[in-house]
């Protein structure tokens, strides 16, 4: 199950219909691609919530289910939205992590984007400021869902939420055990705080470990007061990702809702 690339933007262009969120299409400065950005308007006093999802072309229930997110009224309105419906469409066509120039985007959001696709991210986020940014991503490894919630203020709101709620509809939630592969050098273990399903980094000590600056940290750092970074198996079924995902994100919603 892997539709093509064309029939996700179609998805998304069709969303047009509706008058309550706009759906458009930005330039990728120095490649001839495009990225598709949805935004949804806050109630008067609200704040926003930025979304993402395709970061890793590899991982393709991701955006599947962003759009499928939107498209079946599952945001609370609570908030505004700013999507990128898929950060990295030639991935995704190449069936790739990394986009066609062999770059992984979400190790180039340092000195303004170093890649087209993070350049265009950071250029549209300058001056604006979002209550929390989320990104779906999917594990090759993990045999169940977790996710990253960097530590702010000393605390996280949604992470053992998310774990509940996914135990509360069976789906599987991953253990850590010492082989599973989070991609954080040998040197840099203590530098997060594991639970079953939950990866809490400290954002600040974690920066001097990445030799590039993933999408997170560069939110946390510019624009958003909190990041979350969702995985799902890639082993498991499709719709079961799809599910996963839908279920992590209304949790979150509702989690962040209720802490402001
Ligand atoms: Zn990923």
């Amino acid at each position: 199950m892997r539709p093509p690339y064309s029939e996700l933007v179609a998805g998304w262009k069709a969303l047009r219909a509706r008058d309550d969120l706009t759906v458009r299409e930005v330039a990728c400065v120095g490649a001839t691609r495009t990225l598709v950005v949805a935004e949804i308007a806050p109630p008067a006093g609200g704040s926003v919530v930025s979304l993402a999802a395709g970061m890793h072309g590899d991982e393709p229930a991701a955006p599947w289910a962003l759009l499928s997110i939107v498209r079946d009224g599952l945001l609370d309105r609570r908030f505004g939205y700013r999507i990128w419906a898929c950060v990295n469409p030639t991935g995704y066509e190449r069936d790739t992590r990394e986009n066609a120039e062999g770059d992984d985007i979400n190790r180039s959001f340092d000195r303004g984007g170093r890649t087209p696709e993070s350049r265009a991210i950071v250029t549209a986020n300058r001056d604006r400021t979002f209550a929390l940014s989320l990104d779906l991503h999917e594990d090759f490894e993990a045999d169940g869902f977790y996710a990253y919630e960097p530590v702010v203020a000393g605390g996280s709101i949604f992470a053992r939420a998310l774990v509940a709620t996914m135990d509360a509809e069976a789906f599987p939630v991953q253990d850590f055990t010492d082989d599973f592969d989070l991609a954080y050098p040998a040197e840099a273990q203590d530098l997060r705080t594991l639970e079953r399903g939950c990866v809490f980094p400290n954002p600040d000590a974690e920066r001097a470990f990445f030799a590039g600056t993933p999408y997170g940290l560069y939110m946390l750092r510019r624009s958003a007061r909190r990041v979350g970074t969702l995985e799902t198996p890639r082993k498991r079924a499709w719709n079961d990702r799809i599910a996963m995902h839908r279920a992590g994100v209304v949790t979150i919603l509702d989690r962040l809702a209720g802490a402001q």
